[in-house]
């Protein structure tokens, strides 16, 4: 059984303040440590449940977070950024289930550190009318490839967002939350043994099935209406309002790509202090 974990760092044990994620901070070089024990707890609990063959996908900012010095050995590190598929590199390639370690909750619902893609300017993100976080986004591309969402883990509002999303998935909440940046947390040795013992059930569930292409449309939404111009430029998106762009794609992945473009422009186009 070969298993992806793609690892977020917003969710990981602990963190619950920008510079516990902003990469050279203090604080960062703190937490990557919390979020490298994370990642081997969990591939501690998916080896001692069957699985052969772990990769993990740094999908973090610069997706260079993770301490490849102190990585598990039964797992390889997918490290560095500008991958087609981005936080989902890997699912491509015929794992038996994916799992979202150090998830969060969408931008405009809370939770810790909430967001979709970027940090503060979009302010929501619906696929086919039913408001998405990247969790949610994620398991849509999982479902086209066929495999299953084994785990996620993050704080107690992204394991009731998985509910909605993978409800066959476990769930691991290692915080609770109390506000964006504020949250009651478990001490790291509490958390990792939570991991393992969640990773190793939930490879019951591990095995792909055949996956459903299918069209797919993604609506997101801006603090700013200079943002949806701007992004209405890329060809197939359209502004459906001061703030908001939609678009249709034939199935997931390129829908996927196509959200990639839209953050990737809209970011281009944030100035200053005014957004
Ligand atoms: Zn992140």
């Amino acid at each position: 059984m070969r298993i992806l974990i793609s690892a977020d760092m917003e969710g990981a044990t602990g963190v619950t303040w920008t510079g516990d994620v902003v990469p050279g901070t203090e604080q960062w070089q703190r937490f990557r440590r919390l979020f490298t024990g994370d990642v081997n707890a969990c591939v501690e609990g998916l080896v001692a449940g069957g699985a052969t063959s772990v990769i993990v996908n740094e999908a973090h900012s610069s997706q260079r977070n993770l301490l490849l010095e102190d990585l598990h050995t039964s797992a390889r590190l997918l490290t560095g950024r500008h991958k087609p598929l981005s936080m989902m590199q890997g699912i491509e390639s015929d794992v038996d289930g994916v799992v979202f370690l150090g998830y969060h909750t969408g931008a405009g619902s809370p939770g810790v550190l909430a967001h979709t893609y970027l940090e503060n300017s979009i302010t929501g993100v619906w696929l086919d009318g039913v408001h998405a976080s990247e969790g949610r986004l994620n398991a849509a591309l999982a479902a086209e490839h066929g495999v299953p969402v084994l785990l996620v883990t993050g704080d107690d509002l992204t394991c009731s967002d998985a509910e909605s999303y993978a409800p066959s998935a476990r769930s691991v909440a290692v915080k609770e939350c109390v506000s964006r940046y504020a949250a009651v947390c478990l001490p790291p040795t509490v958390a990792f043994s939570h991991i393992t013992e969640a990773s190793a059930a939930a490879m019951t569930q591990a095995g792909r099935v055949a996956g459903a292409v299918a069209p797919h449309r993604i609506e997101v939404e801006f603090d700013a209406t200079h943002l949806a111009e701007a992004a209405a430029v890329v060809p197939t998106v359209e502004q459906v309002d001061v703030r908001r762009v939609g678009f249709d794609a034939a199935s997931m992945t390129e829908a996927m790509k196509a959200f990639k473009v839209v953050t990737h422009v809209a970011a281009g186009a944030i100035e200053g202090i005014y957004g």
